[in-house]
């Protein structure tokens, strides 16, 4: 493959997301329209016999223009790529059909047969299942479940000449830690290990690669998509492992065929301008509902990096991008699964005020008690290791609405507990 293929296109490292985004280069339509034009192709062909071979021994590319085959690359996914690395501060990105598609990809691709990876034990229940059960079956990879704010514990969890990655979220699903980015990545180069971040939680508010990061997941299905509508996932990182992941012979990206369409990389690219903004909404609505309910009922256990009583408050403030805030999803712990069921029923049923739905990032609140769905594959113990309680309730805060319209509506299924 080409060496630096895609020069980062964001003028420096000091820039926010949203200005990052803004200097990345925009690709016109075939015509000069002012958007991309969808290169619905899955096969591409070449001037002469020649560039033909070149492409498949890598001494040609996108760089000149040239692609193979869509399952390898294609150039409306590589153009939303470059969105979503430019938001990232990463070299290069590309987009896959779902996040546990782009993570099992980076896992695959970075870990050998009888390899380790170090994990946070808070994570989405997809990826705690994919390194509890699949990788370790499969493929004998095992994992290491670790308490990722104990730096020390994740140090002492990493085998020398057998981990390879240390994998976490930025902000947990659903548990909401905050991992020390910077700290973490310190102590796992020191070993030589590569640090995996899935940033589906904090896009914009939080840019691990610059952090220390080397390669950055996110399910596009949550925030940067925002409709609730698509599954689609990214892996941003240097050059050299996004493009070793694309070898066109043995690259995970071509041999395991975790490909976008590119009809939906057009449609996500479109979304993505607006991340900024949302974002902003998000974190605003959330906040100043975790602080209302704080004030309703002061007993009720609620998490949320935004509240001064979090562990790691302060450190999300040194960590996060300027003018973001805390997120969008708070919990609330209401003890009992049957106590939390009754509350989403109210919201939903009677006060109109979200929708019992397992996504995050859409403009209407969703909720879920992630102990028994999305976490519901992790059994009592790990659960409760992961601190995910049988009551605890997690609302991904919308935007629509008035917050005085849904603030009634939330304390009218309140009152009635
Ligand atoms: N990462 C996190 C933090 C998630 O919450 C999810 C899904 O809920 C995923 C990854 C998986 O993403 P997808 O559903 O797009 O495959």
């Amino acid at each position: 493959m080409e060496g630096k293929k895609f020069n980062r296109e964001t003028e420096s490292e000091k820039e926010v997301p949203a200005e990052a985004l803004a200097t990345a280069r925009h690709e016109l339509g075939e015509h000069n329209g002012i958007n991309m034009s969808i290169e619905a192709s899955n096969t591409f062909t070449f001037k002469d016999s020649e560039t033909m071979n070149r492409a498949f021994q890598g001494e040609v590319g996108p760089k000149t223009g040239i692609y193979i085959y869509s399952r390898h690359l294609n150039p409306t996914v590589l153009n939303l790529g470059r969105q979503i690395a430019a938001i990232e501060g990463t070299e290069t990105g590309y987009c896959t059909a779902s996040g546990m598609s782009a993570i099992s990809s980076v896992l695959l691709h970075l870990c050998n047969s009888g390899g380790h990876v170090v994990a946070a034990k808070s994570l989405y229940g997809g990826s705690h299942a994919l390194l509890t059960h699949f990788l370790q079956q499969k493929c004998n990879i095992t994992t290491t479940f670790v308490d990722i704010v104990d730096l020390e514990e994740v140090e002492n969890a990493m085998i020398e000449g057998k981990t390879s990655v240390l994998y976490f979220e930025s902000i947990s699903n659903p548990t909401l830690n905050v991992a020390n980015i910077p700290e973490l990545s310190k102590i796992a180069h020191a070993k030589g290990v590569k640090v995996v971040v899935d940033n589906t939680f904090a896009p914009m508010i939080l840019s691990p690669a610059k952090l220390g990061a080397d390669v950055v997941v996110h399910s596009i299905s949550k925030y940067m998509s925002g409709e609730a509508d698509i599954i689609a996932g990214a892996i941003c990182g240097p050059a050299e492992i996004v493009d070793q992941m694309r070898d066109p012979h043995e690259g995970p990206l071509m041999v395991l065929g975790p490909t976008m369409n590119p009809k939906l990389a057009f449609e996500i690219s479109g979304r993505i301008p607006h991340l900024s903004m949302r974002m902003k909404k998000h974190c605003k609505r959330a906040m100043k509902f975790v602080t209302k309910i704080k004030e309703l009922d002061p007993n009720l256990v609620v998490l949320y990096p935004g509240l001064e009583e979090h562990p790691q408050h302060s450190l999300l403030k040194s960590m996060s991008n300027k003018d973001y805030g805390f997120g969008g999803v708070f919990c609330v712990d209401m003890k009992t699964e049957e106590r939390a069921n009754r509350l989403m029923d109210k919201l939903q049923n009677n006060s109109k005020f979200g929708f019992m739905g397992v996504s995050l990032g859409y403009y209407e609140t969703l909720m879920t008690c992630s102990s028994s769905s999305t976490n519901s594959m992790l059994d009592d113990k790990e659960k409760e290791r992961a601190g995910i309680s049988p009551g605890l309730i997690r609302f991904s805060v919308g935007y629509v609405g008035t917050f005085e319209q849904k603030w009634s509506q939330f304390t009218r299924a309140y009152s009635e507990m």
